[in-house]
């Protein structure tokens, strides 16, 4: 499908895209660019690519495909470097979490001839690092592209293949539709985990034992959610500020009748409200995008390990109670960005 993909960034979700490009034979080549020396030997011990190199310039030239998977404050370095290296006709695409802002950072360095998509796969974990990326990360995920209207629909067709090949069911969206449609269903939801884990944090030692031993019952997926990269995730309240702002406030108004409800003793309006909420989990089942079982439909009984600078840690699986995965290791097991999209 492509002479060349290179990937700038190899973390959890540009190891995901290159494995799952390799085992569906997607790209002859597959150029893989980082910053760190360390990460770029760690994904060549994978052997996740063809080409690796710490000079972004040297990956993007001739690819035909090029794929942003860096922190979307970044971007603007990296555009710079690369945008007079990219080749006429080639798709310039990325992965970020926020759509409107990262259009803006990329556009004014695109040469005549190049098609800019931006995209994001709504497909995560909270681990990080090119070790931490798997090919099936993306089958039966949405992946939303925002070209703006005047790129050329072949290449949209041809990124769109691109990404149907790799599992994903692809969307297109204005750039500030996304921001808002993501913004409820995955900023605030963060913004809510970091802050209850940060409620928990700043008890008394004793009751903060007493959560963690008792963690089983709700507090534990929002653990997860809040190990999420604090990089990533700064970038996104950075970067979507209007957006979330938005949907903050119509979250606190809703906040607000529901301590009402309780403060007041109002039953049946919270039987009514945790009726309907139990159905949107229920339709989320059916729509494929959840499994009925617990973790947020993560692997279950199969655990599977990550090794890096840091030591090997087990990841996913029923063997490893999440909340000992994301309370604050000894050791860091990754030192990587990155973040919970999923
Ligand atoms: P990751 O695992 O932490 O990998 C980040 C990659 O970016 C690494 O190759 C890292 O290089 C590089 N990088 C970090 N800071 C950089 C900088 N200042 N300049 C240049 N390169 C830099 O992160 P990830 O989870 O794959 O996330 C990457 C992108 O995907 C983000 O834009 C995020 O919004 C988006 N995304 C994430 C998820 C998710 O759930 N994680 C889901 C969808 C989309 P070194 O290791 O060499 O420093």
């Amino acid at each position: 499908m492509f002479e060349k993909l290179a990937l700038i960034g190899i973390g959890l979700i540009g190891s995901s895209i290159a494995r799952a490009t390799r085992l569906k034979g997607l790209a002859k080549t597959i150029a893989i660019s980082t910053r760190r020396q360390e990460t770029l030997d760690e994904a060549r011990a994978l052997g996740l690519g063809d080409i690796y190199t710490m000079d972004p310039v040297e990956a993007v030239r001739h690819a035909d495909l090029v794929i942003l998977c860096i922190p979307v404050q970044s971007y603007g370095a990296v555009m710079e470097k690369i945008g007079p290296y990219l080749e006429p006709g080639a798709i310039l695409s990325d992965v970020g979490s926020v759509k409107e802002y990262v259009t803006k950072a990329m556009a004014p360095h695109i040469p005549k001839g190049v098609h800019l998509i931006p995209g994001h796969p709504i497909a995560g974990t909270e681990h990080s690092g090119p070790a931490a990326g798997f090919p099936e990360l993306f089958i039966n995920r949405w992946c939303v592209l925002t070209p703006r209207g005047d790129v050329d629909p072949g290449a949209v067709s041809k990124l769109s293949a691109f990404w149907s090949a790799l599992g994903s069911n692809v969307e297109l969206m204005e750039p500030a539709h996304h921001d808002m449609v993501l913004a409820i269903t995955s900023h605030i939801p963060h913004l809510v985990a970091y802050n209850i884990v940060g409620t928990v944090a700043d008890l008394e030692q004793d009751t903060q034992s007493e959560v963690i031993k008792f963690s089983a019952s709700g507090f534990r997926d929002f653990t997860r959610i809040a190990a999420s990269d604090p990089v990533m995730w700064r970038d996104v309240f950075l970067t979507n500020r209007d957006a979330v702002l938005e949907m903050l406030g119509r979250f606190l108004e809703d906040l607000s009748k529901l301590q009402r409800m309780v403060r007041v003793g109002d039953g049946p309006g919270m039987e009514s409200l945790f009726t309907r909420t139990r159905k949107i989990r229920r339709s989320i089942i059916t729509a494929g995008q959840e499994t009925a079982a617990a973790d947020f439909g993560r692997p279950h009984g199969e655990a599977r390990t990550i090794s890096g600078p840091s030591g090997t840690a087990v990841l996913d699986g029923a063997a490893a109670p999440i909340v000992e995965v994301n309370v604050e290791p000894q050791q860091p097991v990754r030192e990587h960005g990155g973040g919970d999209d999923a």
